[in-house]
């Protein structure tokens, strides 16, 4: 296997104008569980993990930015997104174990497009958006776009997830995340599902609900923050809030769990979040 490690971002964006069939790769924690038959056919790939465009976590005046080669444990340890983002860092918590936080990327993660990725529902619900480069430039992709499809994304031929932006959230906002799966660690989750909310004046004033595993992409939960935005907080519209993403979603039977279970559970858990909205 051939590895190119370059040393910039341009570097890189050349190198696979130049051949389209490297791939490019972080973390390696997607890849190297893909199968003997997918390795085989990875014969040259692109290693980002040393490109500086791709790493840290820096204040911009909207908010934070956080570079597509930033691991999961950085993100655990960063005082700034358990600040401003702690459903961010809720997530990356639960991602794996300490050795896959230790080598999986968020950029990795949202590339991938698994429709259970534990970061996506949250992503989703904070409003990120996306920043791609390739050959003709930079450009910004709103997280809703990103992912078009059943592990497809927005990322064109030859481009590269370069950082994702995160807005300061309203005053006041409250931030949850919240993983169901078989065990209390180390599970891909039958349910992911994040929520953003803030209260003004004794009603719901803005509502973000996204989940994962639940349909062929992480979704926002549209029909039930409609259905309680503007409402006051409490048990009735948090009940009205479940009952409505349950109906809205279309989850698949499949060996990690029964599209009958994963709406109770979603109905259950977008129940107790929004019972946290105050
Ligand atoms: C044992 C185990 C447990 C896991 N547990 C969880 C879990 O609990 N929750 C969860 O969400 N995931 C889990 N995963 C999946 C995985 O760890 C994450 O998805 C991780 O974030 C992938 O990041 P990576 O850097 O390793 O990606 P890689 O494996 O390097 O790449 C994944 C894909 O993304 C592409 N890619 C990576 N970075 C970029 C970029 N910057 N630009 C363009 N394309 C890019 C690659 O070409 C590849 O197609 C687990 C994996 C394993 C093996």
């Amino acid at each position: 296997m051939i590895a190119l490690s370059p040393r910039s971002l341009d570097e890189a964006v050349r190198h696979l104008a130049d051949d389209p069939a490297l791939v490019p790769v972080a973390g390696c924690t997607d890849l190297m569980v893909r199968g003997p038959e997918a390795l085989h056919r990875m014969d040259r790939v692109l290693d980002l993990l040393g490109l500086p465009e791709l790493r840290g976590i820096c204040a911009v005046s909207e908010g934070l930015e956080i570079g597509a080669a930033t691991t999961f444990t950085e993100i655990r340890h960063s005082a700034a997104i358990r600040a401003a983002f702690p459903a961010l860092t809720a997530a990356a918590e639960q991602v794996g174990g300490w050795q896959i936080q230790n080598r999986g990327t968020l950029g990795g993660n949202l590339a991938n497009a698994s429709p259970a990725g534990d970061s996506l529902p949250v992503l989703l619900a904070l409003d990120a958006t996306v920043i791609l480069a390739g050959p003709a430039g930079q450009r910004e992709v709103r997280m809703d776009g990103f992912h078009t499809g059943y592990r497809k994304t927005a990322l064109a031929p030859g481009e590269i997830l370069v950082r994702i932006r995160l807005p300061h959230p309203p005053a006041g906002t409250v931030q949850a995340f919240r993983k169901v799966g078989t065990r209390e660690a180390q599970a891909i989750s039958k349910v992911v599902v994040a929520l953003a909310g803030h209260v003004e004046g004794g009603r719901i004033a803005g509502i973000r609900l996204a989940a994962g595993s639940v349909a062929a992409t992480p979704v926002r939960l549209r029909a039930a923050e409609a259905a309680i935005l503007g409402s006051s907080p409490g048990l009735v519209t948090a009940e009205r809030a479940g009952r409505t993403a349950a109906r809205e979603v279309q989850p698949i039977d499949d060996v990690r769990s029964t599209a009958d279970y994963r709406r109770f559970a979603l109905e259950r858990v977008v129940r107790r979040m929004v019972l946290g909205l105050t």
